[in-house]
C-alpha cells in the first residue's frame, strides 16, 4: 500500500474540493493523509467572507466541506499562514504534494485619477467588511451620501449594489457582521448605480442573480428598456444561451419597473469611468459614453472589476494568477481554484477543476517521501484544529439562535481563538 501526504494551502471551496477528489480516489492500495492549512482562524474561504449574507442557501455548501473534514485522515491547521509562518519550500520538502488553494483576495484597480480618494473602495475590502472578515473590520464605509456608484458588470457588483440598496432591516436575520448592520441602518444612500463599460449583451452577470432583483421587497430596480432593445439587436438572431438568458432577465426588469420605494438600483451601460471626482473625498464619477461625457454625483464608489491573487513567496505569479500548466506549478507544487484560474465561475466550478488537478497529481506520484509533516514546523503558532473550529462554529451558531440568525460571526482573531481554544 502507498500512503501519501498532501498539504492543501487555503481552506476555501477549491481546497475542500481538492481534498474530496483525493478522498474519492482512495483505494486499499492508495491512501492520502491530508493537512489543510488556513491563514484565518476559520475555514470556508469566500463561502464565509464573500458570498452575500442574504443568500444563505449558497452557504449550505459548507455542510459538504464539514463532511470532507470529518474523514479520519483529514486535519485542519487554521490560524497558520503559509509564506510567513511557514514557507512553501518547507512544505514541499515534507509533503509528497503541496496544493495552493489560496484564492484571489486583492481587488483589481481601474488606474484612473481619483481612485485613491476617501469614499472610493474596492469590493475586495467592502465585501469582507460586511462579512466579518477579521482583517477588514476597520474599513471606513461612508454611507452618509444619497448616491453610491458600483463600477463593474459581474455578480460581485450586483451583490454589492444589492447590499447598499436593501432595506437594512432585511439584514437582521442574516449573518452580516453586526458592525456593518449598524452602519447600514444609518445609511443615507437611496440611489445605487451599477455601471458597466460595455453593453448589456457583454455583461458578466448571471441570469439567476438578475432574476432575483425584481423580488426585492423594498427596492426599485431600474434598467433603460432602450438599452436592452439595442443590445438584443446587437446580439443578433442567435445569441449564446447565457447572453439570451441575461437579456431576457434584463428585459423583464426593464418592462416591469417599480418606482414606489425609497431606494433604487439603477443599471448604466456603455459608461466607461474616466475619473473619480473630488478633492477631500469622492464627489462623483466622470464617464465617457457614446453620447459624450457625463457625471454621476455620488459620495461612495465601490470598484468591483475583478480580483487578483496575493503573492506568496516561492510561488510564481503572472497576471494575478499562479503560473501553471493545467494546475502543475513546479516539482511537487500544484494549484487549484481562483489562484489557478482567476476569479471566474461559481463555487461548483472549483470541484471539476480540483478533480482534474488531483488526477494530474496522482499521475505524477513517485514513492511516498515519509518526510514528516507540518507538525514538525509549527513552533509558536496557536493552531485552530478541526475540533477547535467546531467549537467556534457551534458557539457562533448558538449566538445566532436567539436572534433568528444562522450565526453571529466573531470578528476578532483573539475572540475566535478564545472560542475555539478555551
Ligand atoms: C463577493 C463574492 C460573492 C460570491 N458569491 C458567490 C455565489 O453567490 N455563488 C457562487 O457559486 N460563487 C460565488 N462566489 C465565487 C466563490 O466564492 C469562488 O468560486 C470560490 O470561493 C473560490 O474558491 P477558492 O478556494 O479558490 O478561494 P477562496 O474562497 O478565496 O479561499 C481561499 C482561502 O485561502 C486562504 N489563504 C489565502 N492565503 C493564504 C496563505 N498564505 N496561507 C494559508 N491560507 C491562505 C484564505 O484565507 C481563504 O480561506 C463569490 C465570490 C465573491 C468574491
Amino acid at each position: 500500500m502507498a500512503a501519501y501526504t498532501i498539504a492543501i494551502v487555503g481552506a476555501g471551496p477549491a481546497g475542500y474540493f481538492a481534498a474530496q477528489a483525493l478522498q474519492n480516489v482512495e483505494t486499499e492500495d492508495l491512501k492520502f493523509s491530508i493537512d489543510m492549512i488556513e491563514r484565518l482562524p476559520t475555514p470556508w474561504g469566500l463561502v464565509r467572507s464573500g458570498v452575500a449574507p442574504d443568500h444563505p442557501k449558497i452557504k449550505t455548501v459548507s455542510k459538504v466541506f464539514e463532511k470532507i473534514a470529518s474523514h479520519k485522515t483529514f486535519r485542519l491547521f487554521a490560524n497558520v499562514e503559509i509564506g510567513t509562518d511557514i514557507s512553501v519550500a518547507q512544505l514541499q520538502e515534507k509533503y509528497d504534494a503541496v496544493i495552493i488553494a489560496t484564492g484571489s483576495s486583492l481587488g483589481k484597480t481601474l488606474g484612473i485619477p481619483g481612485e485613491d480618494l476617501p469614499g472610493s473602495i474596492s469590493a475586495a475590502d467592502f465585501v469582507p467588511w460586511y462579512n466579518a472578515h477579521p482583517d477588514y473590520v476597520e474599513v471606513n464605509v461612508p454611507l452618509d451620501c444619497d448616491t453610491a456608484v458600483v463600477i463593474g458588470a459581474g455578480n460581485v457588483a450586483i451583490d454589492v449594489a444589492r447590499m447598499l440598496a436593501l432595506e437594512p432591516s432585511k439584514l437582521d436575520p442574516t449573518d452580516t457582521a453586526d458592525h456593518a448592520i449598524a452602519v447600514f441602518k444609518t445609511s443615507a444612500v437611496r440611489d445605487v448605480y451599477i455601471s458597466a463599460r460595455r453593453g448589456p449583451e457583454h455583461a458578466a452577470f448571471t441570469s439567476p442573480e438578475l432574476r432575483e432583483l425584481p423580488k426585492l421587497e423594498h427596492t426599485n430596480v431600474a434598467i433603460n428598456k432602450s438599452d436592452i432593445d439595442a443590445a438584443i439587436v446587437r446580439a443578433g438572431a442567435e445569441p449564446e444561451k447565457d447572453v439570451k438568458s441575461n437579456l431576457d432577465a434584463m428585459l423583464l426588469i426593464a418592462e416591469s419597473q417599480k418606482s414606489e420605494h425609497e431606494r433604487t438600483m439603477h443599471f448604466l451601460f456603455q459608461h466607461t469611468p474616466k475619473q473619480i471626482l473630488g478633492t477631500e473625498r469622492v464627489e462623483g464619477v466622470l464617464y465617457s459614453t457614446p453620447k459624450g461625457d457625463v457625471t454621476i454625483k455620488c459620495g461612495l464608489v465601490i470598484i468591483a472589476i475583478g480580483y487578483q491573487a496575493a503573492s506568496i513567496n516561492g510561488v510564481p505569479y503572472e497576471n494575478g494568477k499562479v503560473v501553471n500548466t493545467g494546475g502543475r506549478v513546479k516539482e511537487n507544487l500544484y494549484v487549484v481554484g481562483w489562484a489557478k484560474r482567476g476569479p471566474s465561475g461559481v463555487i461548483g466550478t472549483n470541484k471539476s477543476d480540483a478533480a482534474a488537478v488531483v488526477e494530474l497529481i496522482i499521475n505524477d506520484m513517485k514513492s511516498p517521501k515519509n518526510a514528516g509533516d507540518i507538525s514538525d514546523l509549527l513552533t509558536n503558532q496557536v493552531v485552530v484544529d478541526q475540533r477547535a473550529w467546531q467549537k467556534i462554529n457551534e458557539a457562533e451558531v448558538a449566538a445566532g439562535e436567539s436572534k433568528g440568525k444562522p450565526r453571529v460571526k466573531s470578528i476578532r482573531r483573539d475572540e475566535l481563538l478564545k472560542l475555539g481554544l478555551s
